[in-house]
């Protein structure tokens, strides 16, 4: 209509945490900045339990999950605990839909089974972390005509999908806070892994499907998936589904350079939690190495929304560790 101001929609982010261990420091520093870029720009928020199979998965990680994020004052539109109209907000509830998915991408000629081992067999089967994919050369392409031929070639493993990026030009998308990437997936990655599941219920697949599914316009994630973005877009492309913003953020890393994790000491909500740190003090130590506080600020979510800016977050990883948490903790 003439006059008509075009606006942007309000985006719709989302926290999808893996229920493979407790919440820590580092998860919540990357899920404030998904909450605050979505709700700092008027948008929705979705939580989605990343529960399919895996090895490391814990009974009581995606309830604890729930708890210490509401506890540090994070909410959300729609996810297990509220409804909403994309139900449900477990991966493991949603299977018919990755096979639905599976099924178009095998009708394409995209997918294909796998026989082959990889380092281990959480590959595929949850999000490839820095430096967790592999290129792949290739070599069970064309070689099975269904899964059941695979399985029986596989001597007790479980084979899996790959899809066929060998031919696909290279992929590119600007990220809100890596900036411009071209990123060639045939010559790097080759032909990755969707899932290792005979019905496609694995990470790569199920994240382009839900993204879409519940209409996630924007992706915030650690830095360390910058690299399973180029092969989740070909999926979506595949898929003819729309494609959302991603935001890769510097990762939480321990003194040593690497991911945080137990071996730097306890970070878990639940442990400060349980040693009576407030809330607010937790969000305004991440805050701070966020460039969005004064070192020992005591802050709500709500309190950061006028502050949060992508480009004041510092470039290099962010590195913490228990101690190093305790001290930022203490009176400044
Ligand atoms: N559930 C994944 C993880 O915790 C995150 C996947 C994503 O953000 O795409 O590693």
């Amino acid at each position: 209509m003439a006059g008509t101001v075009k606006t942007r929609a309000a985006p719709c982010g989302r926290l999808a945490p893996s229920p493979t261990g407790a919440l820590h420091l580092g998860n919540v520093r990357t899920f404030m900045v998904a909450w605050l870029s979505a709700r700092g720009a008027g948008g929705r928020v979705v939580l989605r339990i990343e529960d399919l199979d895996h090895p490391k998965n814990k009974p009581w990680a995606a309830g604890q999950a729930v708890e210490d994020l509401r506890w540090l004052g994070f909410d959300w539109d729609e996810g297990p605990d509220v409804g909403g109209p994309h139900a449900p907000y477990r991966q493991t509830e949603r299977k018919e839909r990755y096979a639905a998915a599976l099924e178009t991408l095998k009708a394409k000629g995209l997918a294909y089974p796998c026989v082959c081992t990889r380092r281990d067999v959480e590959n595929g089967q949850s999000a490839p972390h820095a430096g967790e994919m592999m290129r792949y050369e290739g070599r069970c392409r064309g070689r099975f005509p269904d899964f059941a031929s695979a399985r029986a070639a596989a001597q007790g493993r479980t084979p899996a999908w790959r899809f066929l990026a060998e031919g696909q030009p290279p992929v590119s998308f600007v990220d809100g806070y890596a900036g411009q990437q071209v990123h060639d997936v045939a010559a790097t990655c080759g032909d990755f892994v969707l899932a290792r599941d005979e019905f496609g219920a694995g990470y790569m697949l199920a994240v382009v499907v839900d993204d879409a599914a519940m209409g996630v316009t924007e992706v915030v994630r650690g830095d360390d998936l910058l690299e399973a973005t180029a092969p989740q877009l070909l999926v979506a492309r595949a898929l003819g589904l729309p494609a959302p913003r991603y935001v890769h953020v510097p990762l939480v890393v321990g003194p040593d350079g690497r991911r945080l994790a137990k071996r730097h000491g306890d970070t878990r909500v639940a442990a400060f939690r349980e040693a009576g740190v407030p809330a607010r003090r937790i969000i305004g130590l991440l805050a701070w190495t966020c460039g969005w506080a004064e070192r020992g600020e005591e802050l709500s979510l709500a309190d950061l929304l006028p502050r949060f800016n992508l480009e004041s977050i510092p470039r290099p990883p962010c590195v913490l560790s228990e101690d190093m948490a305790q001290r930022g903790f203490g009176p400044p």
